[in-house]
């Protein structure tokens, strides 16, 4: 298990003195180099989700929360692909299904294996994405959109629901197929993280695939309130605007929203995750919109970080909603 102090404080200087200082650049490229996912494999952090048994970090909640944040402030695109891997870890510790966990939990955990998730295809309205039994496994068929990682990732955690209404939980390569196709998609931020739609026309996943089948009332009620998780990123944008402020009352003011933000998160159950989500979404905005009004005209230059933040912030107001975060932050955003 790993010295949570050490982890923290080698995180910081990744995030100062490696993340941060190419983010901008990263923010115009295609994709993340690899060589950040490699120090983060180096690092010990793909294991973030895992049990320490299998090479895992063996963090607490606040500590792991503390690692997203860090890592976000240095590079919001850079860990925003490494933590879409971390929901496929946690489903392959926690798999009954015969050998899948010795399998896969161990490279997933040291990052030779890396993942990402395509579970918006069950959120297609009217057409989610499917998945039929066959000899020797599953074909899939439909629509995943917004994959986030492609290129970046060897193994896509994919959701799609059975004729009798349950969710098959599936381990896919990440590779083009004539059966696999993508389209990219082109973002205002974050564009380096390779967000893509997948498109499975009667796809073959081998059986020894599977990782979990639940009922979709079951996966719907634990996806409705969200990620509190996912909150951290915005936490890590904010955290690095307030960074950039000068001293004074506007810095002091959010810092202080800031710590009421975490706290909120930290402690947040599934009931209060929509609010602590909203909360922590809102004050990123609010975050870099001081940013740039006290940077005055050079935060609309696009080699200042001002402008990548502003837009990591809009991002963060929309990605991984749930109605419930949407309508709470409506709220807060239009509340005089
Ligand atoms: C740049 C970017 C990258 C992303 N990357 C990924 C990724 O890698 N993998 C991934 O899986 N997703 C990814 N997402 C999707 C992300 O999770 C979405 O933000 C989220 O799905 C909300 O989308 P929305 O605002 O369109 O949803 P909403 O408008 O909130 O909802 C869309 C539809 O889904 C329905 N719905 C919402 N929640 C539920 C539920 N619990 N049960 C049933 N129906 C529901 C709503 O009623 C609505 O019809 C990404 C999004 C963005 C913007």
């Amino acid at each position: 298990m790993a010295d949570s102090g050490q982890v923290a404080a080698r995180a910081r200087a990744i995030a100062d003195e490696v993340l941060f200082p190419a983010a901008l650049g990263v923010d115009g490229a295609d994709r993340v180099p690899a060589a950040q996912f490699d120090l983060f494999a180096a690092e010990g952090y793909y294991g973030m989700a895992a049990p320490a048994d299998a090479g895992g970090l063996g963090l607490s909640w606040p500590q792991a929360a503390a690692l997203v944040e860090t890592l976000a402030d240095g590079c919001l695109t850079t860990a925003f692909v490494w933590l879409q891997h971390h929901s496929p870890v946690r489903a392959v510790a926690d798999s009954a299904q015969p050998g899948l966990r010795d399998r896969w939990l161990t490279p997933l955990a040291r990052g030779e294996r890396r993942a990402g998730i395509a579970l918006a295809g069950l959120r297609v309205p009217d057409a989610p994405m499917r998945v039929t039994p066959v000899d020797g496994g599953y074909l899939l068929e439909g629509r995943a959109p917004w994959v986030t990682g492609w290129g970046m990732i060897d193994t896509l955690y994919t959701a799609a629901l059975d004729a009798s209404g349950d969710v098959h939980f599936l381990l896919v390569d990440a590779a083009p197929a004539p059966t696999l196709r993508t389209r990219p998609l082109e973002l205002v931020a974050v564009r380096a993280s390779a967000t893509v739609d997948v498109h499975f026309d009667r796809h073959f996943v081998p059986a020894d695939r599977l990782v979990d089948r639940v009922p979709y009332t079951d996966w719907s009620r634990s996806d409705s309130s969200g990620s509190a998780m996912n909150g951290f990123l915005a936490i890590g944008v904010a955290a690095r605007c307030v960074r950039l402020l000068p001293p004074g009352p506007a810095a002091e003011t959010l810092s202080a929203q800031l710590d009421a933000a975490r706290a909120g998160l930290l402690g947040a159950d599934s009931a209060s995750t929509p609010a602590a989500r909203a909360d922590a979404s809102a004050l990123a905005a609010r975050a870099a919109a001081a940013l740039a009004v006290q940077t005055g005209a050079r935060a609309v230059l696009l080699d200042h970080d001002a402008q990548r933040l502003a837009r990591e912030a809009v991002f963060l107001l929309v990605f991984g909603n749930r109605p419930a975060i949407r309508d709470d932050l409506l709220d807060r955003l239009t509340r005089t």
